[in-house]
């Protein structure tokens, strides 16, 4: 039995061949790539992850695909998709154990609905629970690594293993799964109680607040915000937002081929006509370029490229 063989054999999970990675991602832009593995629940992506390492065939697992620009060439390898359109949420009293392929907004949802206050910075925040976890998304002075207990997670054999979050190295924008290869299989979250109504409330106002500031993704894809907020240089001083600089050094008016900087937020980029991933590349260089030259600022990157760019080194997996 050839490796697609084995697994189409597999339940829960579904194969597509050949697919556009432009359909994978928020940004909407992207090459090919040889095949798609959607997984929605734990038990099939270990079984997925676990014959792919047997072979030892390259593979990258996204989740929303809200934080990745991919490349025009595509990817050579294998995409396992870890999400789901349907929330799997278990209760037990002020505590949610979650899968990391339920939709992080549906996991903000639920607990407002729930009387159960912690997870609502992430209302309205594109992706899953697993991506949000290994990003510490969250907005406002808050991210989801403040409510984490422990994460299942699987490490690249397919073995599966408890960790607590003090062994997660949460910081702003930060975990130490960033840098590894361990998937988020579910998180348990410890949540406290709050008035049902006043978390809905406050979540019907973050919405309205995202929909005025942030790009509506049906009109303009992008991948949130493309540079990290500035460090802190004394313990007194507050992070600095990335776009605070942008705006000064002019890069609102930036525009590489269909990529532009978006007209109410400096620190964003957005898809317009004929845009390529590449002019999403080479405009984020220049606004890096322009707040190193203009203001001595080393910009650092918060999303993830995927495949090969003109001008970068070659990479094989996300960099
Ligand atoms: C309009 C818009 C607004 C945004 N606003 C915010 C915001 O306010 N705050 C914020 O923090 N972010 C924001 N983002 C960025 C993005 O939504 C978050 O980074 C999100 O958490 C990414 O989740 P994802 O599932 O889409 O991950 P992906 O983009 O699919 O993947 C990102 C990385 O996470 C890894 N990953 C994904 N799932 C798992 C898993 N289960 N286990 C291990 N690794 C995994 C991938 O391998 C990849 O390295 C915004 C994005 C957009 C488009």
């Amino acid at each position: 039995m050839t490796l697609i063989e084995q697994i189409r054999a597999l339940s829960g999970v579904e194969v597509q061949e050949q697919v556009s990675l432009s359909r994978l991602g928020t940004f909407q832009l992207g090459g090919p790539c040889a095949a798609l593995l959607d997984c929605r629940e734990p038990g099939p992506l270990s079984q997925v992850v676990y014959l792919l390492a047997m072979r030892g065939d390259p593979y990258v697992l996204i989740g929303g695909g809200s934080n990745l620009l991919f490349s025009d060439q595509g990817y050579a390898g294998w995409v396992v998709r870890y999400y789901s359109p349907d929330p799997c949420i278990e209760q037990e009293g002020p505590r949610l154990v979650v899968t990391g392929s339920t939709v992080l907004d549906d996991l903000a949802a639920y607990a407002a609905e729930a009387g159960l206050a912690g997870v609502n910075c992430c209302t309205g925040i594109p992706g899953t629970v697993g991506g949000a976890v290994v990003g510490n998304a969250g907005a406002w002075g808050q991210q989801i690594g403040d409510v984490v207990e422990s994460v299942e997670l699987l490490d690249p054999s397919g073995g599966v293993y408890t960790a607590r979050a003090e062994d997660l190295a949460f910081r702003y924008r930060h975990s130490r799964l960033r840098e590894g290869d361990e998937i988020v299989l579910c998180a348990s979250l410890k949540l406290h109680a709050g008035d049902p109504d006043a978390l809905q409330a406050e979540r019907g106002e973050i919405l309205a607040t995202r929909a005025e500031k942030h790009p509506d993704l049906a009109i303009d894809p992008c991948i949130g915000s493309f540079f990290r907020n500035i460090e802190p240089s004394s313990d007194a001083a507050r992070r600095q937002a990335a776009g605070y600089f942008l705006e000064q050094v002019g890069a609102k008016t930036f525009k590489v081929g269909g990529a532009q900087v978006f007209e109410k937020h400096a620190n964003i980029i957005v898809k317009r006509e004929g845009c390529r991933a590449q002019d999403v590349h080479d405009l984020s260089l220049q606004m890096q370029a322009a707040a190193q030259d203009q203001l001595d600022l080393a910009l650092v990157r918060e999303v993830r490229f995927l495949g090969a760019f003109d001008g970068a080194d070659s990479h094989k997996g996300f960099f």
